[in-house]
């Protein structure tokens, strides 16, 4: 049986933190929209211009090609065992678009855990995050700062704030956060699917409620 597990959580509430440990945990695979929206304007592609213009202003890039990007993703052979989803779906259209892919495949969305933490923590965590550029890795200058101001301690490459990482925008993302995607809550409730995980503690304890709520021995 394949296990395809939706994080969902605002962002800042530790939803890619967590999805690297459980990759190592599950040996699923990892989707995160927000990293493909990444590489692909790392890449300059004509996508990456597009999503470059709403992500540094905190809004969601249209539902029409992250649904494409994503379902292409999850469409490979590698993501047939499962997938750990981070940042998709965020809107009602990409939880049923998620929903059809995955019932043609003969499978749906296993659990949702959703982690929550207070607005405060959020935007501090959020405009106090800096990212690796090599492999993604997050860091943050108030509760988990790197050895070294700067350099990655994992891959010892250079660390970067992201430009939608800044309070204004942490701000309208948390609003758009509200908005567009509080509403899934209610949507995997009815399916039985949610289970709720106090995000504001030390990761080693969400990580454990985590596995907890998805049967997994740590
Ligand atoms: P994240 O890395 O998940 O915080 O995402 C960063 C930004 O990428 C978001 O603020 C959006 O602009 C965009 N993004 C990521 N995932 C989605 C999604 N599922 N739908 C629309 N926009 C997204």
């Amino acid at each position: 049986m394949a296990t395809y597990i939706v994080l969902l959580g605002s962002p800042g509430a530790g939803k890619g933190t967590q999805a690297d440990i459980l990759i190592e945990q599950t040996g699923l695979e990892h989707i995160s929209s927000g990293d493909l929206f990444r590489e692909h304007i790392r890449k300059k592609t004509e996508l990456g211009q597009l999503a470059d213009s709403y992500m540094g202003k905190g809004e969601l890039v249209p539902d029409d090609v992250t649904i494409a990007m994503v379902t292409e993703r999850i469409s490979s052979p590698d993501c047939d065992r499962g997938a750990i989803l981070d940042g998709f779906p965020r809107t009602l259209v990409q939880a049923e678009a998620i929903r059809i892919t995955l019932n043609e495949k003969g499978t749906d969305v296993t659990v949702v855990p959703y982690i929550t933490a207070p607005e405060e923590i959020l935007i501090a965590r959020l405009s106090g995050r800096w990212t690796c550029r090599a492999s993604g890795h997050v860091y943050n200058n108030l509760y988990s700062p790197p050895a070294q101001k700067g350099i990655c301690d994992i891959c010892g490459s250079e660390l970067y704030q992201r430009n939608d990482d800044t309070v204004e925008t942490a701000k309208k993302r948390l609003q758009v956060y509200t908005e567009k995607t509080l509403p899934l809550i209610n949507y995997y409730r009815k399916q039985n699917k949610l289970v709720k995980i106090q995000g504001n503690q030390p990761i080693e304890k969400v990580t454990e409620d985590l596995l907890a709520a998805l049967n997994i021995e740590a």
